[in-house]
């Protein structure tokens, strides 16, 4: 199979972010959250309107669920499945695996796999298909967790982002590039043997003095389409080029916390001009796009 941009939307609302709910806090936890604020959801009117999107471009893309709100909205999910997108996991809850300022684990494997066997079963039963691809929520990411994975079946993991501006795993990433690969056992570095599951890693636009993350999310709503063709086009070059974007960058209403000072341009962008530059990217690769789950049973490295 020659090289493809793999198409991915992370399904969540924007209350999912690590600003707002936290695992360990149970006045932020979902089910409080949603009790207390009614009328706050945003993101699950613009499901369809991603749909409408890849239909336009002829594109089959990876839908990544947060399995709670595939649950509050599963008419969606089944509409996103029935229309031949794959359907993968984007954790229970979407809380944060590893702490972002620590990068020490938040749950013990156990409890980790626990949570996320429970999320797998939850969007297989309501679609009927198995689910065999994971993205960890806000990208925090480690060899445990992609060991654990392997061990519930799934056969591919895409969380890893090397790039200068900033590292959400517990390694140091050597030998990471922007193609799939193998890690080694209980790490993200490269191994030598093969396994049952392979790592995604997200794209890069290399500039020489930096690697600018272009794999599309926040990157994309803040710089604008260019960055990320350009790094998916570099991508290219040395393999499959991830690609992903929400259905909550698309919302045109406010979004009840718009500001967060540890994240100030968060939500500067959206509505439509970032469907604009998501259709940008749409567009530069028609024709070579592909889901997660088409080069995974293709030859995927
Ligand atoms: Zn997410």
């Amino acid at each position: 199979m020659s090289n493809k941009v793999i198409v991915s939307v992370d399904v969540e609302d924007w209350y999912h972010g690590p600003t707002v709910i936290s695992p360990r806090d149970e006045q932020t936890t979902i089910g409080h959250f949603l009790s207390t604020r009614q009328g706050i959801e945003r993101a699950a009117k613009y499901v369809d309107i991603c749909l409408e999107m890849l239909a336009a471009h002829d594109m089959k893309a990876t839908f990544f669920w947060v399995a709670e709100y595939a649950k509050r909205h599963e008419h969606l999910l089944r509409r996103v499945a029935e229309q031949g997108h794959e359907i993968g996991c984007h954790g229970l809850a979407h809380y944060s695996k590893l702490d972002c300022a620590t990068k020490a684990p938040v749950f013990g494997v156990g409890e980790f796999a626990a949570r996320t066997e429970m999320a797998k079963h939850m969007l297989e039963d309501m679609t009927g298909t198995e689910v065999i691809g994971y993205r960890a929520p806000n990208a925090y990411f480690s060899g445990k967790m992609f060991d654990a994975l392997e061990e519930l079946g799934f056969r591919y993991d895409s969380s890893v982002s090397v790039n200068s501006i900033y590292n959400k795993t517990d390694s140091a990433l050597k030998g990471v590039g922007t193609a799939p690969y193998y890690p080694a056992r209980g790490e993200l570095k490269p191994g030598d043997a093969k396994r049952r599951m392979l790592e995604f890693p997200w794209p890069y636009f290399d500039v020489g003095v930096a690697k600018l993350p272009s794999a599309g999310g926040p990157f994309l709503r803040t710089f604008g389409s260019a960055l990320t063709i350009a790094g998916l086009h570099q991508s290219l070059r040395r393999g499959h080029a991830v690609f992903y974007f929400h259905p909550i960058d698309i919302c045109k209403e406010d979004i009840p916390l718009p500001f967060s000072p540890s994240r100030p341009m968060m939500w500067l962008f959206k509505g439509d001009m970032v469907r604009r530059r998501i259709e940008r990217v749409l567009s530069e690769f028609r024709g070579v796009s592909a889901n997660f789950r088409e080069v995974v049973d293709a030859d995927p490295a």
